[in-house]
């Protein structure tokens, strides 16, 4: 009796100790970091992605542009079991309306900030973008999201204002430090741009038209030559050259398809051979999650 009182006491005991220890761990050893990346709409009607740092009830998310709705968006991050008010930064590639939808001015939850380049800030100003928390970087000075993630950039020709491309380190405790390059609406792949995202782990880039599709359509000629003369957006021929040059080390996420002037077939002719995995960000919609970095 004595014997069965004291395993069953020293059970309890055990279970207690497990417990405990859980507990402990709980406290110490939050959820593992993962860093994921997806894009939630990629076109001419908008374009948004994110990165999503951590999973569960710790994720907080960076957007890279915001040209959907915050409707819209929050319904997409939704489906990826992704919650809208987790948002802390929304970086800016440029202002154009389907890179940044208007009514965000009054949907950022408090907390977050808009990340606007330098050139962009006359713009912003008139956008309403300018909040107290608002954050205006210089191209070509990096700067720091927090959890370690530092974000470089380089300005290219797009229309007037320019628009900045991006590369995102961040550590990582399985591969030491990942990389992921973010560049659309370029007049064209430039030096500077090639040495910025030389190497990238994950590149995504736009791959707007197709020449000949493009050519051959019955868009005005003065659209025709505003999108193909150098500082308008890049074709799938001058996507695969900077591809090449750039050299990304495992996956290419191809942007903002011209639903008139290109096809998901004509973007990815050329990268069969690459030693990188392919996705084709859909116009309206989210890829999967792509894991990129593990920080502990
Ligand atoms: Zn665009």
């Amino acid at each position: 009796m004595f014997d069965e009182l004291s395993r069953a006491s020293g059970s309890a005991h055990q279970a207690e100790l497990k417990l405990a220890s859980a507990r402990v761990r709980r406290h110490t050893d939050p959820q593992p970091r993962e860093v994921r990346f997806a894009t939630l709409a990629s076109s001419s009607s908008g374009n948004c992605s994110v990165l999503v740092h951590g999973s569960g009830q710790n994720h907080r998310l960076t957007l890279i542009d915001c040209g959907i709705s915050p409707r819209r968006t929050r319904v997409l991050l939704d489906q990826l079991g992704l919650d809208f008010s987790r948002i802390d930064d929304v970086v800016l590639t440029h202002l154009d309306r389907d890179h940044c939808y208007p009514s965000w001015a009054k949907a950022l939850p408090k907390h977050a900030r808009f990340r606007i380049c330098e050139g962009h800030r006359n713009r912003a100003r008139r956008a309403g973008l300018l909040y107290r928390t608002t954050e205006i970087f210089r191209a070509g000075e990096p700067f720091e999201l927090g959890r370690g993630v530092r974000v470089s950039s380089e300005l290219l020709s797009h229309d007037d204002l320019g628009v900045a491309s991006f590369r995102f380190d961040l550590p990582c405790a399985r591969h030491g430090g990942r990389s992921i390059g973010y560049a659309t609406d370029l007049g064209r792949a430039t030096p500077g741009l090639i040495s910025l995202l030389m190497g990238v782990d994950v590149l995504a880039i736009e791959s707007n038209y197709c020449r000949d599709m493009q050519v051959a359509s019955d868009r005005p000629e003065f659209l025709k030559s505003r999108i193909m003369d150098g500082s308008g957006h890049l074709s799938n021929d001058e996507c695969l050259d900077a591809v090449h040059a750039i050299s990304p080390r495992e996956r290419v996420v191809l942007l903002h398809l011209s639903r008139q002037c290109n096809t998901p077939e004509a973007a990815s002719r050329g990268h069969e051979n690459g030693l990188y995995a392919l996705t084709i960000a859909p116009a309206d919609g989210p890829t999967d999650l792509l894991e990129i970095a593990w920080a502990g």
